[in-house]
């Protein structure tokens, strides 16, 4: 049982809830971050807990963490396209460099290493639902691919790491997850619809909104990661919802449970914008047994409450 943890990006959306649980679960946490899209106020409520350490420092330029380590969650990069669109060349180095640097750092350690991947590493996908076996349909130089081949060369490099170093990794893919402390102008669907809902603006739907997304709560993510961190799987493991769902259906969804009588906004679609996305999670339920529990109303409602709870980001 590891009990000392390093958690790259522990400042943003997902990495905060992780070091939550981690530190919840007994481990001492150092997180690692630099504050490019996460903030100090996400980890604020665990700085005054026993074993809980925050260091700013930016991954691609190097990572020393002295003592010894048991895990290293590798989960620093932009996340959302707003995010990686105007930070290209720094979420393509995160993705690389500082994959090379947090994997540096687990060997010298000997400690298992998770690296959070995307299901964006399957692109506008030509299989559905996305199975692990699928390679994926990336355009490499269209906007996106910085994104998603920072990640597919971090899984590269991962698996380069476990055949020549032995080194005991996992590769989670995570689908689209969503929850309180998401940035509500991160540009990302869920968040941006809340706040024009309760704001009473427009609800901006790209393209016709029949595009889907398969949309997971944060706490059921986190309990899937830390599932991994505790087994001997080397994956790739899609971890997500499979309760898939048009654009369109979770603006008019949104509006209902803020209950807002904003109106509906077509925009133009973003280039090379997938699909379809949803989960293949029988891997993830065979080998962990975990799958999703919170259902997306429930977690919806309970992100819109910590929205109204934060007006000053809204
Ligand atoms: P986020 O932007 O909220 O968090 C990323 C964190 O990494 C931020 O705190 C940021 O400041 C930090 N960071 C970025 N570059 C850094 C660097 N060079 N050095 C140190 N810290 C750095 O995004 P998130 O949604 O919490 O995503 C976290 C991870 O999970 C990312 O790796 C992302 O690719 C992955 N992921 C998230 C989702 C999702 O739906 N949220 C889906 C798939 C994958």
């Amino acid at each position: 049982m590891a009990h000392r943890a390093v958690v790259t990006g522990g400042a943003g959306f997902l990495g905060s809830h992780l070091c939550e649980r981690l530190l919840d679960e007994g481990f001492e946490v150092i997180c690692l971050d630099n504050f490019l899209t996460g903030r100090p106020d996400n980890v604020a409520q665990l700085i005054e807990r026993d074993g809980f350490r925050l260091v700013r420092c930016d991954v691609s330029d190097f990572i020393h963490v002295p003592g010894p380590v048991d895990a290293v969650l590798h989960f620093a990069s932009p996340a959302s396209p707003v995010d990686y669109l105007q930070l290209p060349i720094h979420t393509l180095k995160v993705g690389s460099v500082g994959t090379l640097h947090a994997l540096g750092l687990a060997r010298d350690k000997g400690a298992r290493f998770v690296l959070a991947s995307t299901s964006e590493v399957y692109g506008d996908p030509l299989e559905h639902p996305q199975r692990e076996e699928y390679w994926g349909n990336v355009n490499p130089v269209g906007p996106r691919g910085v994104y998603d081949e920072a990640k597919r060369f971090a899984e590269a490099l991962t698996v380069a790491y476990r055949a020549t170093h032995g080194l005991d990794t996992a590769i989670v893919r995570i689908f689209n997850t969503f929850g309180p402390r998401l940035r509500p102008n991160d540009g990302r669907a869920i968040p941006t619809f809340i706040r024009q809902a309760l704001r009473g603006e427009p609800l901006t739907v790209a393209g016709d909104g029949s595009q889907t997304r398969s949309i997971c709560y944060v706490d059921d993510m986190v309990t899937g990661i830390v599932s991994m961190l505790h087994s001997t799987h080397a994956g790739p493991l899609n971890l997500g919802n499979p309760h898939e769902l048009s654009v369109l259906a979770l603006a008019r969804w949104i509006l209902e449970l803020v209950g807002s009588a904003s109106d509906i906004e077509f925009v133009s679609r973003p280039e090379d914008d997938p699909r379809i996305r949803q989960p293949d999670i029988s891997q993830a339920q065979r080998l962990l047994g975990w799958e999703p529990k919170i259902t997306v109303e429930d977690g919806l409602r309970r992100t819109i409450a910590w929205f109204r709870d934060h007006p000053e980001l809204v």
